[in-house]
């Protein structure tokens, strides 16, 4: 049998999904020692990036900057990029066995935790992730429609999305017109009347999972105070003994700045950026409209738990506050995909470092690999799922050395696009994104801004001349 990964028989991979974890996985594939190998990237969006494009919030354009990397992946001859292309409707597990040696998922976390609280499905109750994805353009997502016309929203959770969605709420027009928002949120924000955001922890300080930058940020908005509340911000007995028992500068330096924002100062700014801590959602009401009103709060007490890490309690304190937007931000969930293994409880594809495998029989599934979010569930920066997709990498390299890959039918390079063709689709290939991303980048240079982004899938095919 010939010797795969070599110029005659190359190592033929598809990546499921063009977020960040699928263009680590095309690198650490080509970086493969001694492997010749193609990568082909599908991607259901037009546009590549997945979460960088469409989750970073549009005023850090610093962290958008890792999309030159990605872009220089994707222009390596044996990389090809397909956007456009939906793995389940345009491409099945069957077309992958039959065409590739191996297959990595890298969808990421599509959804979102639910509160389970009565009262989230009214009109004004949303996901954090669709106010997210409505903001940075999301083709699904341009058509959604927020009222801004009340002066409180509530966002529950304190991670770095919460905060990211109580900032965007808090900055001016002018702030938000130097960075690449979608027009359209740009817009409706101008028009916001909304002047307090409360981002609501359901434990104490200590325990909030957004990172200190993010906490220095809020504290020098244009327009917005950040303010805190003393009595929450002090610490808990338990909180207390867990610190002193696991020092850490980064809590200490993050406790300060919550502790500056609570200190009475007087402020002309017109916006509040309100942190409460200890409190939880009991449920959320509506007017007659069935338009969310306001939300129940209880105030909860820390208590520790049998694994020993600190947990909230409701006590018999409540506290109703009066609120025309609920955002919840309690976590990213993943979504399954047609024909491979998924565990709807953790929202993540069963694997072993990366290996996909049978959640019965535990065996790993041929050919299967999985990284990022929808390996490991939605934690970490973007630079996390790099190290993630080398690991799920070298279980493939195990693998190829160890001739345990897929044996496709129909191996040659051009097999696949002949497929989809014959299907009727019409995919993006990587340099007509490129027309896209230059035509964005020159809108927004014209307008003063990083770039206009095209936000609908009509509007990146008329601009294709498709
Ligand atoms: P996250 O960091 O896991 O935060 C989720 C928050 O929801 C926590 O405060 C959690 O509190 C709370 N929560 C969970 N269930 C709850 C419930 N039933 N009721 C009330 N609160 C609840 O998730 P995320 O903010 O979605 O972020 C996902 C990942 O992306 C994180 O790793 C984050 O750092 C990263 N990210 C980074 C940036 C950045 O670097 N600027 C920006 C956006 C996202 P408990 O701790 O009590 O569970």
């Amino acid at each position: 049998m010939a010797t795969l990964g070599t110029a005659e028989h190359p190592l033929r991979i598809a990546v499921i999904g063009s977020g960040p974890s699928g263009f680590y996985v095309a690198d650490a594939v080509l970086k493969l020692p001694g492997v010749v190998s193609h990568v082909d990237l599908f991607d259901r969006l037009p546009t590549p990036y997945g979460l960088v494009r469409f989750g970073v919030a549009p005023d850090h354009q610093e962290v958008k900057r890792v999309t030159k990397l990605y872009a220089k992946i994707a222009s390596d001859p044996a990389v090809r990029w397909y956007g456009g292309v939906e793995f389940g409707r345009d491409l099945t597990m069957d077309d992958i066995r039959a065409h590739y040696h191996a297959v990595a998922f890298t969808t990421g976390a599509q959804t979102d935790r639910r509160l389970d609280v009565p009262g989230e499905e009214l009109r004004g109750s949303h996901p954090a992730t669709e106010f997210v994805a409505w903001y940075n353009g999301h083709p699904d997502c341009c058509d959604l429609k927020f009222d801004l016309d009340t002066e409180r929203a509530v966002v529950i959770g304190v991670g770095n999305v919460a905060i990211d969605v109580a900032r965007m709420l808090c900055r001016t027009p002018e702030e938000l017109a130097k960075t690449d928002i979608a027009d359209h949120a740009l817009e409706a924000l101008r028009k916001s009347r909304v002047k307090e955001v409360l981002l609501v922890g359901r434990r104490g300080p200590t325990q909030a999972a957004f990172t200190n930058s993010e906490v220095e940020e809020v504290g020098e908005l244009a327009d917005a105070d950040a303010v805190a509340f003393p009595a929450e911000v002090e610490l808990d007995e338990l909180s207390k003994a867990e610190l002193a028992a696991a020092p850490s500068r980064l809590t200490d330096a993050k406790l300060a700045f919550l502790k500056t924002y609570a200190t009475p100062h007087a402020s002309t700014k017109s916006r509040r950026l309100v942190f409460r801590f200890l409190m939880s959602p009991v449920s959320i009401s509506g007017d007659a409209s069935g338009h969310v009103r306001g939300i129940r709060l209880v105030r909860n007490a820390l208590v520790k738990g049998a694994d020993g890490s600190l947990k909230a309690k409701a006590t018999d304190k409540f506290e109703d506050v009066e609120a025309g937007l609920v955002f919840r931000s309690v976590g990213y969930k993943g979504v399954g995909l047609p024909g491979v293994p998924f565990d709807a409880g953790s929202g993540r594809i069963p694997n072993d470092a990366g290996r996909v495998i049978d959640p019965a029989t535990k065996a790993p599934v041929l050919g299967a690999y999985a990284a990022g979010w929808i390996k490991r569930g939605p934690s970490g920066v973007i630079g996390t799922n790099r190290a993630c997709a080398v690991e799920s990498v070298k279980g493939l390299a195990a693998d190829l050395a160890a001739g345990k890959l897929l044996s496709p039918t129909q191996p040659s390079r051009d097999a696949i696009s002949a497929l989809l063709t014959s299907r009727g689709v019409r995919w993006i290939p990587f340099d007509q994104w490129t027309r896209i991303d230059a035509i964005e980048v020159e809108r927004g240079t014209a307008a003063g801004r990083p770039r206009v982004k095209m936000t609908s899938r009509d509007e990146i095919a008329k601009a294709l001349g498709s």
